[in-house]
């Protein structure tokens, strides 16, 4: 199995950092509980320190307890590949990017559903971009329609459907409050119109009120 990235160790040596290169090209082992992802719990997409390849996603990643970043799945097929290794006495399945081939960690069977499946992972084999590619693809793959500005691409998706709420909230509130007006005016004859737009304002303004408390 050759890699999609044909460099030298000596090109690997000068890209990477002492440790990186140790970790990534000599499989080697960070420490437990030295790395900087074990406790990491930010949204967004682990990528290859060496090549930049998106492997895992934070929506699968869990607390092992083992000291190294745990996840239950790939991010993707084909994104990491699999070797039998048989080092240090065990058998092991060894993980490694499916581009560049670097040394991320070992898969093992006593992860939680639904795969079971536990990737413990290298922190120095990884590199984090945060609400990148996680979010943008749960749009995608839901086809929900375009956030209006950047600045919402990242938000949770339930934020988004709240103030879709809150704006129905504010038009409903907005007619309540003129079909009321319009009806005290004409009170004479009009009492139902200001009961139905008192009940319209009084929707609108729950409707608004519920939101908020949602978003803080
Ligand atoms: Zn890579």
């Amino acid at each position: 199995m050759t890699d999609k990235i044909a460099k030298s160790e000596e090109d690997w040596k000068q890209i990477l950092s002492t440790e990186q290169y140790h970790i990534l090209r000599e499989k080697g082992t960070e420490k437990p509980f030295s790395g900087k992802y074990t406790t990491h719990k930010k949204n967004g997409v682990y990528v290859c320190t060496g090549c930049g390849n998106p492997l895992f996603s934070s929506e699968t990643k869990f607390d092992s307890g083992s000291g190294w970043p745990s996840f239950y799945d790939i991010i993707k097929e084909g994104n990491v590949k699999f070797k039998t290794d048989v080092s240090h006495s065990m058998n092991r399945i060894e993980v490694v990017c499916g581009i560049c081939g670097g040394h991320l960690g070992h898969v093992f069977d006593d992860g939680p559903k639904p795969t079971g499946k536990r990737y413990c992972i290298n922190s120095i084999s990884l590199d984090f971009k945060e609400n990148k590619y996680g979010e943008i693809l749960e749009f995608l793959d839901k086809k929900k329609s375009k956030p209006k500005n950047k600045q919402m691409v990242g938000k949770p998706i339930g934020l988004i459907k709240n103030m879709s709420k809150a704006r129905i909230g504010t038009v409903i509130l907005t007619i309540g409050v003129i079909i009321s007006l319009f009806g005290i005016r004409h009170s004479e004859t009009c009492v139902i119109t200001a009961i139905i737009g008192l009940i319209l304002f009084f929707v609108g303004l729950w409707m608004i009120f519920k939101e908020d408390k949602k978003a803080v």
